[in-house]
Protein backbone atom coordinates (compact mmCIF):
# COMPACT_ATOMS: atom_id res chain seq x y z
CA UNK A 1 0.00 0.00 0.00
CA UNK A 2 0.82 3.37 -0.78
CA UNK A 3 0.67 6.50 1.82
CA UNK A 4 1.90 9.83 1.01
CA UNK A 5 0.94 12.74 3.35
CA UNK A 6 1.15 16.37 2.54
CA UNK A 7 1.02 18.83 4.98
CA UNK A 8 -0.50 22.89 4.57
CA UNK A 9 -0.60 25.78 7.03
CA UNK A 10 -1.03 28.66 6.22
CA UNK A 11 1.02 31.66 7.86
CA UNK A 12 -0.16 32.80 10.94
CA UNK A 13 1.41 36.31 10.37
CA UNK A 14 -0.47 36.72 7.15
CA UNK A 15 -3.49 34.94 8.05
CA UNK A 16 -5.24 34.06 11.26
CA UNK A 17 -5.66 30.66 10.41
CA UNK A 18 -3.45 27.84 10.50
CA UNK A 19 -3.96 24.32 8.47
CA UNK A 20 -2.72 20.96 8.11
CA UNK A 21 -3.67 19.17 5.11
CA UNK A 22 -3.26 15.05 4.70
CA UNK A 23 -3.85 13.24 1.71
CA UNK A 24 -3.82 9.27 1.04
CA UNK A 25 -3.86 7.66 -2.31
CA UNK A 26 -4.41 4.22 -1.45
CA UNK A 27 -6.87 2.46 1.16
CA UNK A 28 -8.42 -0.13 -0.48
CA UNK A 29 -9.47 -2.24 2.27
CA UNK A 30 -10.30 0.76 4.70
CA UNK A 31 -13.51 1.58 3.43
CA UNK A 32 -15.36 4.02 5.80
CA UNK A 33 -13.16 2.82 8.29
CA UNK A 34 -11.57 5.95 9.97
CA UNK A 35 -9.92 3.66 12.97
CA UNK A 36 -8.11 1.76 10.48
CA UNK A 37 -6.94 4.92 8.39
CA UNK A 38 -5.37 5.71 11.76
CA UNK A 39 -3.96 2.77 12.70
CA UNK A 40 -2.76 2.86 9.09
CA UNK A 41 -1.22 5.87 8.99
CA UNK A 42 0.43 5.04 12.45
CA UNK A 43 1.87 1.93 11.10
CA UNK A 44 3.42 3.91 7.74
CA UNK A 45 4.94 6.73 9.85
CA UNK A 46 6.28 3.97 12.87
CA UNK A 47 7.63 2.23 9.40
CA UNK A 48 9.16 5.29 7.42
CA UNK A 49 11.55 5.74 11.03
CA UNK A 50 12.84 2.39 10.94
CA UNK A 51 13.44 2.58 7.35
CA UNK A 52 15.53 5.56 7.80
CA UNK A 53 17.19 4.13 10.73
CA UNK A 54 17.97 0.78 8.65
CA UNK A 55 18.63 1.38 5.29
CA UNK A 56 22.11 2.13 3.86
CA UNK A 57 22.53 5.82 2.28
CA UNK A 58 23.26 4.43 -1.27
CA UNK A 59 26.89 5.26 -2.26
CA UNK A 60 25.63 8.02 -5.33
CA UNK A 61 23.93 10.31 -2.18
CA UNK A 62 25.84 13.23 -2.28
CA UNK A 63 25.43 16.26 0.22
CA UNK A 64 25.72 19.41 -1.25
CA UNK A 65 25.26 23.41 -0.24
CA UNK A 66 22.01 24.96 -0.62
CA UNK A 67 21.22 25.84 -4.76
CA UNK A 68 19.02 28.68 -5.56
CA UNK A 69 17.22 28.86 -9.05
CA UNK A 70 14.93 31.03 -10.92
CA UNK A 71 12.65 30.41 -13.86
CA UNK A 72 9.48 31.68 -15.28
CA UNK A 73 6.45 30.17 -15.78
CA UNK A 74 4.56 32.94 -18.36
CA UNK A 75 4.73 35.70 -16.23
CA UNK A 76 5.29 34.27 -13.10
CA UNK A 77 8.84 33.71 -11.16
CA UNK A 78 9.25 30.16 -9.53
CA UNK A 79 12.24 30.94 -6.94
CA UNK A 80 13.75 27.63 -5.69
CA UNK A 81 16.27 26.67 -3.24
CA UNK A 82 17.22 23.71 -2.23
CA UNK A 83 18.43 23.72 1.23
CA UNK A 84 22.11 21.29 1.91
CA UNK A 85 21.47 17.57 2.41
CA UNK A 86 21.92 14.45 1.16
CA UNK A 87 20.01 13.67 -2.10
CA UNK A 88 19.92 10.73 -4.78
CA UNK A 89 18.63 12.77 -7.14
CA UNK A 90 20.33 15.64 -9.09
CA UNK A 91 19.28 19.40 -8.88
CA UNK A 92 18.90 19.22 -12.26
CA UNK A 93 16.18 16.10 -11.60
CA UNK A 94 14.59 18.85 -8.86
CA UNK A 95 14.69 21.58 -11.41
CA UNK A 96 12.68 19.15 -13.71
CA UNK A 97 10.03 18.20 -11.26
CA UNK A 98 9.45 21.88 -10.20
CA UNK A 99 8.97 22.35 -13.74
CA UNK A 100 6.51 19.65 -14.46
CA UNK A 101 4.55 20.65 -11.36
CA UNK A 102 4.14 24.50 -12.12
CA UNK A 103 3.52 23.98 -15.54
CA UNK A 104 0.46 21.52 -15.13
CA UNK A 105 -0.74 24.42 -12.59
CA UNK A 106 -0.40 26.90 -14.88
CA UNK A 107 -2.16 24.72 -18.17
CA UNK A 108 -4.87 24.16 -15.65
CA UNK A 109 -5.72 27.72 -14.44
CA UNK A 110 -4.28 29.44 -17.99
CA UNK A 111 -1.55 30.94 -16.46
CA UNK A 112 0.49 30.39 -12.99
CA UNK A 113 -1.62 31.29 -9.94
CA UNK A 114 0.68 34.05 -8.36
CA UNK A 115 3.09 36.56 -9.44
CA UNK A 116 6.09 34.80 -7.32
CA UNK A 117 6.42 31.74 -5.04
CA UNK A 118 8.76 30.37 -3.16
CA UNK A 119 9.86 26.92 -3.48
CA UNK A 120 12.11 25.34 -0.38
CA UNK A 121 13.32 21.64 -1.38
CA UNK A 122 14.44 20.04 1.90
CA UNK A 123 16.06 17.05 2.17
CA UNK A 124 15.10 14.75 4.45
CA UNK A 125 14.92 10.85 5.44
CA UNK A 126 13.94 7.99 3.52
CA UNK A 127 12.64 7.88 -0.36
CA UNK A 128 9.95 9.79 -2.29
CA UNK A 129 8.05 13.16 -1.69
CA UNK A 130 7.68 13.25 2.13
CA UNK A 131 5.47 16.54 2.72
CA UNK A 132 4.80 19.99 1.96
CA UNK A 133 3.16 23.08 3.50
CA UNK A 134 2.11 25.93 1.46
CA UNK A 135 1.92 29.79 3.08
CA UNK A 136 0.34 32.72 1.67
CA UNK A 137 2.84 35.40 1.43
CA UNK A 138 2.88 39.29 0.28
CA UNK A 139 4.41 38.88 -3.50
CA UNK A 140 2.25 35.77 -3.75
CA UNK A 141 3.10 32.01 -1.89
CA UNK A 142 5.84 29.87 -0.61
CA UNK A 143 5.96 26.61 -0.26
CA UNK A 144 8.12 24.02 1.55
CA UNK A 145 8.65 20.35 0.34
CA UNK A 146 10.58 17.67 2.08
CA UNK A 147 11.79 15.10 -0.52
CA UNK A 148 13.40 12.15 1.06
CA UNK A 149 17.38 11.47 0.71
CA UNK A 150 17.10 8.08 -1.52
CA UNK A 151 14.11 9.84 -3.51
CA UNK A 152 14.48 8.12 -7.22
CA UNK A 153 13.76 10.37 -10.46
CA UNK A 154 10.86 8.09 -10.85
CA UNK A 155 9.56 9.11 -7.86
CA UNK A 156 9.71 12.71 -8.84
CA UNK A 157 8.07 11.67 -11.94
CA UNK A 158 5.09 10.16 -10.32
CA UNK A 159 4.72 12.58 -7.58
CA UNK A 160 1.48 14.64 -6.72
CA UNK A 161 2.36 16.59 -3.85
CA UNK A 162 4.26 19.40 -5.28
CA UNK A 163 0.89 19.85 -7.92
CA UNK A 164 -1.31 19.99 -5.07
CA UNK A 165 0.70 22.46 -3.22
CA UNK A 166 0.98 24.75 -6.25
CA UNK A 167 -2.82 24.23 -6.78
CA UNK A 168 -3.41 25.70 -3.47
CA UNK A 169 -2.14 29.01 -4.56
CA UNK A 170 -5.02 29.30 -6.99
CA UNK A 171 -7.73 29.53 -4.16
CA UNK A 172 -8.44 32.21 -1.39
CA UNK A 173 -7.78 31.27 1.95
CA UNK A 174 -11.42 30.93 3.84
CA UNK A 175 -12.21 30.13 7.93
CA UNK A 176 -11.23 26.67 9.29
CA UNK A 177 -14.86 25.16 9.01
CA UNK A 178 -14.66 25.95 5.13
CA UNK A 179 -10.96 23.78 5.12
CA UNK A 180 -12.59 21.04 2.93
CA UNK A 181 -12.52 22.99 -0.09
CA UNK A 182 -9.15 24.17 0.20
CA UNK A 183 -8.05 20.48 0.42
CA UNK A 184 -11.16 19.30 -2.16
CA UNK A 185 -9.89 21.73 -4.97
CA UNK A 186 -5.98 20.40 -4.56
CA UNK A 187 -7.37 16.97 -4.63
CA UNK A 188 -9.81 16.89 -7.38
CA UNK A 189 -7.82 19.35 -9.23
CA UNK A 190 -3.82 18.08 -9.10
CA UNK A 191 -4.50 14.83 -11.25
CA UNK A 192 -6.78 16.57 -14.00
CA UNK A 193 -3.69 19.33 -14.40
CA UNK A 194 -1.15 16.68 -14.38
CA UNK A 195 -3.10 14.81 -17.76
CA UNK A 196 -3.43 18.49 -19.35
CA UNK A 197 -0.24 19.07 -19.25
CA UNK A 198 0.76 15.36 -20.37
CA UNK A 199 2.27 14.54 -17.49
CA UNK A 200 0.00 11.61 -16.00
CA UNK A 201 -2.34 9.18 -17.93
CA UNK A 202 -5.98 9.83 -18.25
CA UNK A 203 -6.57 6.00 -17.70
CA UNK A 204 -4.65 6.83 -14.23
CA UNK A 205 -6.48 9.35 -13.52
CA UNK A 206 -9.75 8.52 -13.47
CA UNK A 207 -8.79 4.81 -12.11
CA UNK A 208 -7.62 6.61 -8.45
CA UNK A 209 -10.62 8.77 -8.48
CA UNK A 210 -13.01 5.58 -8.84
CA UNK A 211 -10.82 3.72 -6.25
CA UNK A 212 -10.81 7.12 -3.97
CA UNK A 213 -13.21 9.12 -3.85
CA UNK A 214 -15.83 7.14 -2.44
CA UNK A 215 -13.72 8.06 0.88
CA UNK A 216 -15.12 11.41 0.54
CA UNK A 217 -19.08 10.06 1.28
CA UNK A 218 -20.84 10.55 4.46
CA UNK A 219 -20.19 8.33 7.00
CA UNK A 220 -23.58 7.97 9.69
CA UNK A 221 -23.67 10.87 11.79
CA UNK A 222 -22.23 12.94 9.28
CA UNK A 223 -23.11 16.65 9.13
CA UNK A 224 -22.29 18.09 6.05
CA UNK A 225 -18.68 19.47 5.21
CA UNK A 226 -18.61 22.31 7.21
CA UNK A 227 -19.43 20.55 10.40
CA UNK A 228 -17.52 17.19 9.98
CA UNK A 229 -14.26 17.94 9.98
CA UNK A 230 -12.74 14.29 9.46
CA UNK A 231 -9.84 12.99 6.85
CA UNK A 232 -12.89 11.48 4.06
CA UNK A 233 -14.94 14.39 4.40
CA UNK A 234 -11.97 17.15 4.27
CA UNK A 235 -9.97 15.93 1.32
CA UNK A 236 -12.16 13.38 -0.54
CA UNK A 237 -15.71 15.13 0.87
CA UNK A 238 -13.99 18.23 -0.97
CA UNK A 239 -13.05 16.40 -3.94
CA UNK A 240 -16.61 14.95 -4.04
CA UNK A 241 -17.90 18.07 -4.21
CA UNK A 242 -15.60 19.41 -6.68
CA UNK A 243 -16.85 16.21 -8.88
CA UNK A 244 -20.16 16.91 -8.75
CA UNK A 245 -19.77 20.34 -9.69
CA UNK A 246 -17.85 19.64 -12.86
CA UNK A 247 -20.26 17.08 -13.99
CA UNK A 248 -23.42 19.47 -13.29
CA UNK A 249 -21.55 22.40 -15.33
CA UNK A 250 -21.05 20.35 -17.77
CA UNK A 251 -24.50 18.86 -17.82
CA UNK A 252 -25.44 22.07 -17.81
CA UNK A 253 -23.79 23.60 -20.88
CA UNK A 254 -23.86 21.31 -22.79
CA UNK A 255 -19.84 20.48 -22.22
CA UNK A 256 -19.00 24.50 -22.76
CA UNK A 257 -18.13 25.03 -19.00
CA UNK A 258 -16.78 22.84 -16.55
CA UNK A 259 -15.11 23.42 -12.82
CA UNK A 260 -11.82 24.91 -14.08
CA UNK A 261 -13.73 27.77 -15.49
CA UNK A 262 -15.46 28.42 -12.42
CA UNK A 263 -11.59 27.90 -11.11
CA UNK A 264 -9.87 30.31 -13.24
CA UNK A 265 -13.34 33.03 -12.83
CA UNK A 266 -12.52 33.29 -8.77
CA UNK A 267 -8.87 33.05 -9.64
CA UNK A 268 -9.09 36.08 -12.01
CA UNK A 269 -11.27 37.60 -10.06
CA UNK A 270 -7.84 38.19 -8.07
CA UNK A 271 -9.25 34.97 -5.43
CA UNK A 272 -5.50 33.19 -4.85
CA UNK A 273 -4.11 32.49 -1.29
CA UNK A 274 -3.17 35.93 -0.51
CA UNK A 275 -7.18 36.90 -0.19
CA UNK A 276 -9.21 36.24 2.90
CA UNK A 277 -12.41 35.25 1.55
CA UNK A 278 -15.94 34.13 2.10
CA UNK A 279 -17.03 31.17 0.56
CA UNK A 280 -19.97 31.95 -0.52
CA UNK A 281 -18.75 35.12 -2.10
CA UNK A 282 -16.37 32.75 -3.73
CA UNK A 283 -18.97 30.01 -5.07
CA UNK A 284 -20.83 33.27 -6.64
CA UNK A 285 -17.75 34.75 -8.48
CA UNK A 286 -17.46 30.95 -9.99
CA UNK A 287 -20.95 30.57 -10.83
CA UNK A 288 -21.18 34.08 -12.54
CA UNK A 289 -17.90 32.45 -14.57
CA UNK A 290 -19.81 29.47 -16.23
CA UNK A 291 -23.19 31.48 -16.47
CA UNK A 292 -24.91 28.56 -14.46
CA UNK A 293 -25.65 28.14 -11.10
CA UNK A 294 -24.07 25.16 -9.71
CA UNK A 295 -21.33 25.63 -7.30
CA UNK A 296 -23.91 27.34 -4.72
CA UNK A 297 -26.54 25.62 -4.90
CA UNK A 298 -24.76 22.27 -4.41
CA UNK A 299 -22.68 24.05 -1.37
CA UNK A 300 -26.27 24.88 -0.02
CA UNK A 301 -27.03 20.99 0.10
CA UNK A 302 -23.97 19.52 1.37
CA UNK A 303 -22.55 22.03 4.01
CA UNK A 304 -24.55 21.03 6.52
CA UNK A 305 -26.35 17.57 6.10
CA UNK A 306 -25.19 14.43 4.62
CA UNK A 307 -25.34 14.20 0.98
CA UNK A 308 -25.26 10.95 -0.51
CA UNK A 309 -24.14 10.05 -4.17
CA UNK A 310 -24.66 6.95 -5.91
CA UNK A 311 -20.87 7.00 -7.61
CA UNK A 312 -21.21 3.46 -9.38
CA UNK A 313 -24.38 4.90 -11.09
CA UNK A 314 -22.17 8.05 -12.23
CA UNK A 315 -19.37 6.04 -13.34
CA UNK A 316 -21.55 4.01 -15.41
CA UNK A 317 -23.01 7.18 -16.60
CA UNK A 318 -19.39 8.91 -17.47
CA UNK A 319 -18.55 5.30 -19.00
CA UNK A 320 -15.75 4.39 -16.69
CA UNK A 321 -14.88 0.87 -15.39
CA UNK A 322 -11.93 -0.55 -13.43
CA UNK A 323 -9.89 -2.96 -15.35
CA UNK A 324 -7.49 -4.40 -12.71
CA UNK A 325 -5.13 -1.44 -11.85
CA UNK A 326 -6.64 0.76 -14.96
CA UNK A 327 -9.74 2.35 -15.57
CA UNK A 328 -11.59 1.27 -19.36
CA UNK A 329 -13.88 4.10 -21.40
CA UNK A 330 -16.89 3.27 -22.65
CA UNK A 331 -17.41 5.93 -25.49
CA UNK A 332 -21.16 5.11 -25.72
CA UNK A 333 -22.10 5.90 -22.16
CA UNK A 334 -24.11 8.86 -21.85
CA UNK A 335 -21.85 11.39 -20.09
CA UNK A 336 -18.95 9.94 -22.16
CA UNK A 337 -18.25 13.69 -23.93
CA UNK A 338 -18.81 15.08 -20.15
CA UNK A 339 -16.11 12.68 -18.94
CA UNK A 340 -13.24 13.50 -21.99
CA UNK A 341 -14.46 17.72 -21.76
CA UNK A 342 -13.33 17.04 -17.69
CA UNK A 343 -10.16 15.30 -18.38
CA UNK A 344 -8.90 17.48 -20.87
CA UNK A 345 -10.68 20.68 -21.69
CA UNK A 346 -10.50 21.84 -24.19
CA UNK A 347 -7.77 19.41 -26.01
CA UNK A 348 -6.42 16.56 -25.17
CA UNK A 349 -2.80 16.86 -23.94
CA UNK A 350 0.33 14.75 -25.89
CA UNK A 351 1.65 12.55 -23.21
CA UNK A 352 5.27 13.81 -22.82
CA UNK A 353 6.61 13.22 -19.19
CA UNK A 354 5.96 11.58 -16.06
CA UNK A 355 3.61 8.79 -15.74
CA UNK A 356 3.86 7.85 -19.81
CA UNK A 357 6.00 4.60 -20.99
CA UNK A 358 8.53 6.32 -22.17
CA UNK A 359 10.45 8.30 -19.60
CA UNK A 360 12.17 11.13 -20.68
ZN1 LIG B 1 -3.35 20.34 0.71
Amino acid sequence: MLCLVSTRVLSPTLSNSARISMKVLAFPDSRHNATRRMHFLSYIRVAGCFCALLLPVPQEVSSTDEVTSTYSVGNSRVAVSVEAGALRVSTQDLMQWVRWASDSVAVYYGRFPVPVVHLRIIPASGNGVRGGRTFGASDGGSIRIHVGGNTTMADLQSDWMLTHEMVHLAFPSVVDKHHWIEEGISTYVEPIARVRAGHMDAHEMWFELVRDLHQGLPEPGDEGLDNTHTWGRTYWGGALFCFLADVEIHKQTNNRKGLDDALRGILNSGGDIRRDEELADVLRIGDQATGVSVLLPLYEKMKDEPYNVDLPAMWKELGIERAGDTARFVDSAPLAKTRDAITYGEAPAPMTAPGSAAKP
